[in-house]
């Protein structure tokens, strides 16, 4: 096990509880770069609450069906509502204190305007990129879901609340964020970048040759390949924020 810092032991011991919203059917070449091309999957959109602070934490705010279908045309269906969602952490949108956003794509901030109290900490270089993007992912940031939210911009590795790290993985978009969170079991890692466990654990015939496997989906293949070697080396615990079996999952650890 490996502290989250060296006064880990003086820190808050989060759990993270998983909020599944959606599941979108996806092409699995778009989560595992050269691999599963073909293969559809019914691949989950999260929300993450983290439990155990003095401030109620949301790690993005996933997206719903209507999101996915409205704005990209996707066959989409709901698990929960948002609100549904966090009634099983006995919350509601507005009681949110901090949004953290691992980046700005659709299925991770279509309900971030619900929290309407809250601050929602992005970095800086991925809101330049959301209000900019490239056209090889333009179509993926939708402008009217994030403009005017009330933005708490950071730049780099920092700590934003005792034992809650933000480490970027830039790669699969600029300014992607990586969120480590205290533990009971070490530290757990909440991915940022669209990946399911394969991303991590490739299978025999694909490890021999890469350790991990970059999303499909990205800017710069070999930068998203490092920062998942990255998030790897770093993780007790690493939660890819796509993961199909986390769905019936209920907290971590
Ligand atoms: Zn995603």
């Amino acid at each position: 096990m490996t502290p989250a810092s060296d006064s880990s032991a003086l820190l808050p011991l989060y759990t993270i509880r998983p909020l599944p919203l959606a599941y979108v059917s996806q092409d699995m070449g778009n989560f595992t770069y050269r691999c599963n091309n073909g293969r559809r999957i019914d691949l989950p959109i999260f929300a993450w609450y983290i439990e155990g602070g003095v401030q109620r934490v949301l790690v993005d705010t996933g997206a719903n069906a209507e999101h996915l279908k409205k704005y990209r045309g996707f066959d989409a269906v709901d698990i929960n509502t948002f609100e549904d969602a966090l009634l099983r952490v006995g919350l509601k949108p507005m009681d949110i204190d901090v949004v953290i956003q691992t980046h700005l794509m659709i299925d991770h901030c279509a309900n971030t305007r619900k929290c309407g109290r809250a601050r929602v900490v992005v970095q800086q270089d991925e809101l330049e990129f959301a209000l900019a993007p490239h056209p090889i992912l333009a179509p993926t940031y939708i402008r009217e879901l994030f403009m005017g939210l009330n933005f708490h911009l950071v730049d780099g590795h920092c700590e934003i609340l005792p034992g809650i790290e933000l480490i970027p993985v830039p790669g699969h978009s600029p300014g992607c964020q990586a969120v480590s969170i205290n533990t009971a079991k070490g530290r757990a890692v909440i991915t940022g970048m669209c990946t399911v466990r394969e991303n991590f654990e490739p299978p025999a015939g694909v490890r021999e040759f890469m350790p991990v496997i970059p999303p499909g989906i990205h800017l710069d293949a070999v930068e998203a390949f490092n920062s998942a070697l990255r998030i790897k080396a770093l993780a007790d615990i690493i939660i890819p924020v796509h993961e199909p079996a986390l769905v019936n999952v209920d907290r971590i650890p």
